[in-house]
């Protein structure tokens, strides 16, 4: 089961598109995008992202 790295909840709605994969946490006090990559290259651009 995928557990919420932010707040340990476990909704989450699984997402995928061309660049992007994970789980979005559906916990109404958190909202934030758990990113996943599978095979693990290009980790650095997650990191660009978060302000
Ligand atoms: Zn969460």
């Amino acid at each position: 089961m995928w557990v919420c790295p932010y707040c340990g909840g476990n909704k989450g709605q699984p997402f995928h598109d061309a660049q992007l994969s994970g789980v979005l946490c559906l916990s109404p006090d958190c909202g934030r995008f758990d990113a996943r990559l599978d095979d693990e290259r290009e980790t650095a651009a997650w990191e660009d992202s978060d302000m």
